[in-house]
């Protein structure tokens, strides 16, 4: 089994905005990490669902992972921002010195807001701390446009659902954009093929959202292109981009 990393993942941490578990679905730290030992990924990047579903925890949930990923070497954090919070760029600006914290997340569709009116505050903090930004899929093009304004960030546009994702990275001007493959939309059944085909396999990462494991990494490992694609897309892209993950493969 290639090696893999995920890049995009979330976990119940124990708020009242956590999402909904059962049997049947499961967003405990315990499981997330079997399940992915089982299948050779390496590591796992979070935020915690709370702090993406609701704006009213953010700092407290950031602070929780802060803590966690510094007692378990398995994840990895992703820092949440909210651009009308200006305390979680404060505590965003520590936590990136970390060096288990990958970059920014935002969630503007959750959150409540136009990513595209704040795009340029989140940009240009990102760009000066040199901090990759994944971004929930939000007016991909015209954002995708703004990015061409910062060469130095990176943005991460996740859930590869579609063509639009495909022209934004085909589009960038800097070659700054990514994609993930996290999600549902990578069911589609020729959105990985088409993409490589389009693009390359250079900036798609994989993800599984807190999908099955077991769907999410089948669909790159059957996938209809090249063994050398899927390496890129499993984990060299995402230890080329984040330095510190080189270690865990
Ligand atoms: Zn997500």
């Amino acid at each position: 089994m290639i090696p893999a990393i995920d890049i995009h993942c979330h976990y119940n941490s124990g708020s009242v905005f956590d999402t909904k578990t059962d049997n049947c679905y499961r967003a405990d730290t315990e499981f997330l990490k079997s399940e992915r030992k089982r299948l050779n990924i390496r590591a796992c990047a979070v935020s915690s669902f709370s702090s993406v579903i609701s704006d009213k925890e953010i700092c407290e949930c950031n602070s929780a992972l802060f803590s966690l990923v510094d007692r378990d070497e398995f994840f990895y954090q992703w820092v949440v921002v909210d651009p009308r919070n200006d305390e979680t760029f404060v505590q965003a600006e520590k936590m990136l010195k970390g060096d288990k914290v990958l970059g920014i997340k935002i969630h503007s569709v959750y959150h409540g807001y136009s990513v595209t009116d704040y795009a340029d505050k989140i940009f240009s903090f990102a760009a000066e701390l040199d901090a990759p930004v994944l971004m929930h899929p939000d007016h991909i093009t015209e954002t995708a446009k703004i990015a061409d304004d910062y060469p130095r960030m990176k943005l991460i546009i996740a859930h590869l659902g579609g063509e639009e994702w495909i022209n934004a990275i085909k589009n960038s001007r800097h070659k700054n954009i990514y994609t993930d493959t996290s999600g549902a939309a990578s069911s589609a059944n020729n959105v990985i093929e088409f993409a490589v085909s389009s693009i390359g396999s250079d900036r798609i990462l994989f993800g599984t959202d807190t999908y099955s494991c077991a769907f999410q990494r089948g669909r790159i490992d059957y996938a209809d292109i090249s063994e050398a694609d899927k390496e890129n897309i499993f984990y060299k892209n995402a230890a080329e981009l984040f330095g510190c993950l080189e270690k865990i493969l």
